[in-house]
């Protein structure tokens, strides 16, 4: 995955980019790393210590997803711009839009805070 990143999009400009790029690698990195843990019993658990590590993982990852999904917000009027994305945009461009894009897309603040 290949993000081209503007310096001067709105995430960029309110602050909130450490919150889109924490939802892109911490979700799946967390999923993962609890499936390669459990795969190869890297913590040297029983079957069911690993069961629970994975489905703890997952409840994790989906919280942080949801998270950032309510927390990415337009500073001007709220919308919710990581949702917006998913919703608007196909899944290929979402992200790429999200942290390129200079505008809310639906006030078209954009980030000044005026
Ligand atoms: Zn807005």
């Amino acid at each position: 995955m290949s993000l081209r990143e503007e310096p001067d999009s709105y995430i960029a400009k309110t602050g909130q980019r450490w919150k889109v790029y924490s939802v892109i690698y911490v979700f799946p990195s967390l999923v993962l790393g609890a499936v390669i843990a459990g795969q190869y019993n890297l913590f040297g658990a029983t079957l069911e210590e690993n069961g629970r590590y994975q489905f703890l993982a997952i409840v994790l990852a989906f919280c942080a997803l949801v998270w950032g999904l309510v927390s990415v917000q337009c500073r001007n009027c709220g919308t919710r711009l990581l949702w917006y994305a998913m919703l608007n945009k196909n899944a290929n461009e979402s992200l790429g839009w999200l942290v390129s894009t200079p505008n809310c897309p639906v006030c078209k603040s954009d980030g000044s805070g005026s």
